[in-house]
């Protein structure tokens, strides 16, 4: 495998020869995908049996459906695997609030103990009977392969697991699947609202990205060239075939299903979410996090994630016109909030999480001398930062368009959600995590709080009250 002058890795960017891979990088890391086949064709289901025919014969699986993918695809595969002299078992995840199952630590825990002697686990479905099935799985230290019913999101081919804990979502590193059957036939019968949430999740990619740049280079956090550059054809194709995404043409939800398993397929040669998760992702997490104590029902990840995406690209365009010279680095040293001032505000706007939110927050908080030194670097590099972020960054209008092409949400009225909580996800949403953002860079730079309703309404994201 090939190598620039560097020793960068040059990944390739086509699904087959990524399946599965390994290569060291100067990075320090070897990139690696465990995962060995992944089929996006008409039928695909049908192979399953021969896909796993290297496992051995009359195999325990354990499918993990919900009511609605036991119909679409759950009760075929168990016909598939039956007729190859599998013996299966239903693991069906019970539906709560929003009539759908949640991943929670008691379905975590229900799935791990059907997963008793067994041989393999398939998920059949999407975000949660995913992230079920890969962690339980993971925790029987069994394989698992995914049968996916619908394009909404990128977590398909990823080594981790979105799970709600103690009522803040954690993102837990475990195991990729085995493999992914992604029939385009049955993708494309999935509700619209779903293949638009696929599109919202992947139009985050700019500024995930760019943040994943910037925390590199302004906190010297890890990054490798090589993991995001896998994925970002793919999306240029999505948001060119955006309208057709959004009509269910199923030409293009094989371009969306490929692009969003390349966006899996990033984070697992990164080793962590950062190229496809920033400050954009952080607010949709904070809304999922504080929904359980409004009795809200949690929104659709990547519908939230492309309207908060039109969000962290508006304030990108704010902070891109700053000027560094009219920054007073020794005032803004100085009146800064340290970590109590911190504890206490953490603890009045996130209320009962307020002890793990704080935990996330103080790994990033720099002490005095630290937040000086950091002011310093942006101020003195503020031009050449932005050239570094350049090629990735889209206007939050065109990122507003390709959403409105495929008939994706662009505002949070559309989300069911109201100003206050995009003026308090804006403001607060960089406290649950310990990754560096856009958010923090703003806060950092003092013009957060400032700019916050300025940003707001020039993101249109208010709808009709903008
Ligand atoms: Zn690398
Ligand atoms: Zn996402």
């Amino acid at each position: 495998m090939s190598v620039d002058k560097t020793g960068i890795a040059l990944l390739p960017s086509s699904l087959d020869k990524l399946l599965p891979i390994s290569v060291p990088c100067s990075c320090g890391r070897t990139h690696q995908v465990e995962t060995r086949w992944a089929e996006i064709q008409k039928g695909a289901l049908e192979n399953l049996p021969d896909r796993i025919k290297e496992l051995g014969s009359n195999l325990k699986v354990v499918l993990v459906v919900d009511a609605r993918t036991m119909q679409i695809a759950g009760q075929r595969t168990s016909e598939l695997l039956a007729s190859a002299s599998h013996k299966t078992e239903i693991c069906q995840l019970p539906d709560k609030a929003g009539g759908r199952p949640h991943a929670d630590e008691e379905n975590l825990n229900l799935a791990f103990s059907v997963m008793e002697n067994a041989d393999l686990a398939v998920a059949v479905g999407s975000g949660t009977c995913n992230d079920i099935a890969k962690l339980s799985s993971f925790k029987r230290s069994i394989p698992y392969c995914v049968v996916a019913t619908a394009p909404s999101m990128n977590g398909y081919t990823s080594s981790i697991a979105a799970i709600m804990k103690n009522g803040v979502k954690r993102t837990i590193e475990c195991h990729g699947p085995l493999g992914v059957i992604a029939d385009p036939e049955i993708l494309a019968k999935a509700p619209t609202e779903l293949i638009a949430a696929g599109l919202g999740d992947l139009e985050s990619k700019p500024t995930a990205t760019s943040d994943y740049r910037l925390a590199g280079l302004i906190r010297g956090d890890y990054y490798c060239p090589a993991p995001e550059k896998v994925v970002l054809e793919a999306e240029q194709k999505v948001a060119d075939a955006a309208q057709s995404i959004g009509s269910g043409d199923p030409e293009g939800i094989s371009l969306l299903t490929e692009a969003l398993l390349l966006s899996g397929l990033s984070m697992k040669l990164a080793g962590s979410s950062s190229p496809a998760s920033g400050g954009e992702h952080l607010i949709s997490h904070f809304w999922d996090m504080t929904a359980p104590l409004e009795g809200r029902v949690e929104g659709w990840h990547g519908a939230q994630v492309g309207v908060t995406t039109i969000v962290t690209s508006t304030l990108y365009e704010f902070l891109r016109k700053l000027d560094p010279s009219s920054l007073d680095i020794e005032s803004m040293v100085d009146s800064r909030p340290d970590l109590n001032d911190m504890r206490s505000t953490i603890g009045e706007v996130h209320g009962p999480l307020a002890e793990e939110v704080f935990v996330q927050f103080k790994q990033k908080h720099l002490d005095k001398a630290g937040y000086r030194k950091e002011l310093e670097f942006i101020v003195n590099n503020f031009q050449s930062l932005w050239d570094k972020v350049d090629d990735i960054l889209r206007p939050a209008h065109v990122v507003k368009s390709i959403l409105k092409s495929a008939n994706a949400p662009v505002d949070i009225h559309q989300l069911g959600l109201t100003p206050k909580h995009l003026e308090t996800g804006l403001l607060h949403a960089r406290e649950i995590r310990s990754r560096f953002t856009v958010l923090d860079l703003a806060a950092e730079l003092g013009v957060l709080k400032p700019m916050a309703d300025k940003i707001i309404h020039a993101s249109g994201c208010l709808g009709s009250l903008s």
